[in-house]
């Protein structure tokens, strides 16, 4: 994992107020990384932190990587960002509250997330404990889990 990380960020509607305050919060730390966003939470979040953090201190060619809106197959975009190993920590806001039609794609990124071991906190305390962790400004190399009985299994 390098040491400047790429982090996605991605919140529901009901709690992008949470992650705006968040971010703007932290400003200071995320401006240093690369940032990934699905698409009204990349825009919400550039708002934000480009109010917040002067021009001059964004690393030369900063920009966030808007993918599409998270019902319109954003999650599953940064699923297969994680599958290709392009991401390093995953910040998902997601609503407990509400049921929402792209439910079986926000199931389908916790999934890959837990899968290929990848950091994700799901509320701001944990974001919290993950944004202030040394280990963000560090090398880090999450433990490969081992899928190889699975992929050498017999098919019958
Ligand atoms: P959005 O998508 O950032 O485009 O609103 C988030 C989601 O619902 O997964």
């Amino acid at each position: 994992m390098r040491i400047r990380k790429n982090i996605a960020l991605v919140a529901h509607d009901h709690r992008k107020r949470d992650l705006v305050e968040w971010v703007e919060w932290n400003s200071a730390i995320l401006a240093g990384h690369k940032l990934t966003c699905t698409g009204t939470t990349g825009a919400l979040v550039e708002k934000a932190l480009r109010g917040k953090v002067a021009a001059k201190n964004f690393p030369e060619g900063f920009e966030i990587k808007k993918l599409r809106s998270g019902p319109l197959g954003g999650d599953q975009q940064l699923g297969a960002l994680i599958a290709e190993g392009q991401i390093d920590v995953v910040i998902f806001f997601w609503d407990p509250m509400e049921p929402h039609p792209h439910d079986v794609d926000v199931k389908a990124l916790l999934r890959i997330t837990v899968l290929y071991n990848i950091p994700m906190a799901c509320n701001r305390s944990s974001a919290d404990f993950m944004i202030s962790s040394p280990l963000l400004g560090q090398e880090y190399v999450p433990a490969a889990y081992d899928y190889s009985a699975y992929l050498n299994r017999e098919i019958h």
